[in-house]
């Protein structure tokens, strides 16, 4: 059987990702003693190069503060609160600041409204890196909320001017599902869409190369939530399987399939998803 292998054409590393990898492999080639403040995507398999060209990886504030070994800081495109920044500067650390653009304009419209006196709604889930960012920018009149009914979880002060941003990487329907009821509620609020449309122009053409093929094959980590959704949307369209690498792939089950479509999230990285296919290829 002749086989057709199809990538969906926006796969993988979305450009605040692209960017931030190929930043930090420069740094790191003029820069020893650098680390990473935080993986840079959840994904282990596209996290290696990283490592490779010699960046250490830190979990914490106090890791880095602690290695006196470290002296340069990348902040990956989620950003930091900008007491963390301060906090690694004071202690002699030099920043390499990675924070997607994107990112850094909610972050930057987040302090704006704070200082305006709104009480910041911030649409994400609540530990998640990037939220944490933007939390950080805003004074303490700021609460985190992943549906509605969170709200009434809070002391917010509904006297206030309220305003609604959202973490970038959040479900537009759901924005808008809880922008409606928020309009509903509260007279005084102010919306600000700050979704990232890149997710979801991976997910429309993915699902679109789906209606194409017999079998679509997702590539990514497990822990990434952003691929694990990209999967769950296109389970509802076609068959699909998830697969991290290679040998995840019983080859053997799929050669019944004459057409296969290959996507993978915006933390996949584009080498990942091409070493899939050249084993498809090989291995059909
Ligand atoms: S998903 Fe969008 S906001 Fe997030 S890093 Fe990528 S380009 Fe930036």
């Amino acid at each position: 059987m002749k086989y057709q292998i199809k990538i969906a054409q926006k796969a993988g590393f979305c450009p605040g990702v692209k960017n931030a990898f190929l930043k930090s492999y420069k740094i790191a080639e003029n820069h020893k003693n650098t680390c990473i403040y935080g993986e840079m995507v959840h994904n282990n398999f596209a996290l290696i190069p990283i490592y490779q060209k010699g960046i250490v990886l830190k979990k914490t504030l106090d890791e880095i503060i602690n290695d006196k070994n470290i002296e340069n800081v990348i902040i990956r495109a989620h950003g930091i609160p900008p007491n963390e920044e301060e906090l690694l500067k004071n202690n002699g650390k030099k920043i390499f600041d990675l924070t997607c653009p994107k990112v850094k304009k909610v972050q930057l419209l987040a302090k704006k409204l704070s200082d305006e006196g709104y009480t910041v709604i911030i649409f994400g889930k609540e530990n998640h890196p990037e939220v944490l960012g933007i939390k950080g920018y805003c004074n303490e009149n700021t609460v985190v909320i992943k549906e509605f009914d969170d709200l009434k979880k809070t002391n917010i002060d509904i006297n206030t001017k309220l305003a609604l941003i959202s973490q970038t990487t959040m479900n537009s329907i759901e924005f808008n599902k809880i922008s409606d009821k928020l309009k509903n509620s509260y007279s005084n609020i102010s919306f600000f869409n700050t979704l990232c449309d890149f997710p979801i122009k991976i997910q429309d053409n993915s699902i679109e190369i789906a209606k194409e093929v017999d079998l679509m094959i997702v590539v990514g980590d497990k822990k990434s939530a952003n691929t694990q959704s990209l999967f769950d949307k296109l389970t509802s369209v076609k068959k699909t399987i998830f697969v991290e690498t290679e040998n995840d792939i019983i080859i053997e089950e799929i050669r019944s399939f004459q057409k296969i479509g290959l996507t993978g999230g915006t933390s996949t990285s584009q080498l990942q998803i091409d070493s899939i296919k050249k084993y498809l290829e090989k291995n059909l």
